[in-house]
């Protein structure tokens, strides 16, 4: 059996002088991934390990170097699926946690699916799960990109001020960079993963949870089908459930580059939306798409290369 592994490093309008980081980054991420892998490790060990990597990087918006919410400060969402059980774990609006996704595969162990705010910081703590300061996860490039929206949002309506960026940028009023992560991956026995970490959108509501952590929007995996990681506007993602819908386009027959591509047309076509996705099948095809300016990605099949772009 092949192994495979795709990873994304976010989609939207990646600055020209962050191109380079994000492509890097993404590499990075699949070399830790595919290193799993190649060593007879299971796709959920994978898809996590590229996860961390990126969580780490603070080039990427989840863990350290995540956007800031309204309240400046981070909370981040994470999920991780395994295709062969169909269990999945995943923490959402998590505050003071440096690897969410570590924390989001702990849940996949436990007998719930997804915990929240306080109680899933309650859980850390009682997992003796490592917790960091609110400061650790905040970068100097985010702050000033945080002062930068609310000085040009500050003569919208208080109703859009509070806004998530990325219904505001949906919304042809301003656009921001973000950089949520994500994976997926096959691994020698044949099964699937899918993983996504996020620190959600900038300048977003406190306890505002996006798709990311949402089974069948932010992520899915199913060895029957596919494995899918979205990035993008979460709020319309999650209208069109995105990774559920380019997951079952496999399912029907499609091949995974036009399944990932006629999903981002039902994005942007039933949800209004913008953003990207990374599909991975069960014979190690690789597709993905986006319909935003860029989203950085890398992956890796069988014998061949690296393959990286944005
Ligand atoms: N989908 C993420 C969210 O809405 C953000 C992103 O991917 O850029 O929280």
């Amino acid at each position: 059996m092949p192994i495979a592994l795709v990873v994304h490093g976010g989609a939207w309008d990646i600055p020209d002088d962050e191109v380079a980081p994000h492509r890097a980054g993404c590499r990075r991420a699949c070399d830790a991934g595919w290193h799993v892998l190649q060593a007879g490790g299971s796709a959920l060990d994978a898809v996590e390990a590229a996860v961390r990597v990126m969580e780490d990087d603070p080039i990427f918006d989840a863990g350290t170097g995540s956007v800031l919410n309204v309240d400046g400060i981070v909370e981040c969402d994470a999920a991780i699926m395994d295709g062969a059980s169909l269990r999945s774990g995943a923490v959402a609006a998590v505050q003071r946690v440096r690897d969410p996704i570590a924390l989001a595969r702990r849940v996949l162990a436990s007998q719930v699916v997804l915990l929240v705010g306080a109680g899933a910081e309650r859980f850390a703590d009682a997992a003796g799960h490592p917790r960091c300061a609110h400061t650790d996860l905040i970068v100097p490039r985010e702050v000033v990109r945080w002062h930068d929206v609310r000085a040009r949002l500050a003569h919208q309506p208080r109703q859009a001020f509070e806004r998530p960026l990325g219904e505001v940028a949906g919304r042809g009023i301003v656009a921001g960079p973000m950089g949520t992560v994500g994976a997926v991956a096959l691994d020698a026995a044949g099964h699937l993963a899918a993983a996504t970490s996020t620190g959600g959108t900038g300048n977003k509501p406190a306890g505002r949870v996006g798709d990311s952590p949402i089974v069948g929007s932010g992520l899915y995996a199913d060895d029957e089908t596919a494995a899918c990681s979205t990035t993008g506007w979460g709020e319309s993602i999650v209208r069109v459930v995105l990774a559920k819908t380019a997951t079952d386009l496999v399912g029907r027959g499609m091949a995974p580059a036009a399944a990932a591509g006629a999903a981002i047309e039902i994005l942007a076509r039933r949800g209004g939306g913008l953003g990207g996705c990374i599909l991975l099948d069960r014979g190690g095809r690789v597709g993905y798409a986006f319909n935003t300016p860029r989203m950085a990605h890398a992956y890796r099949c069988g014998d061949g290369p690296v393959v990286d772009g944005i």
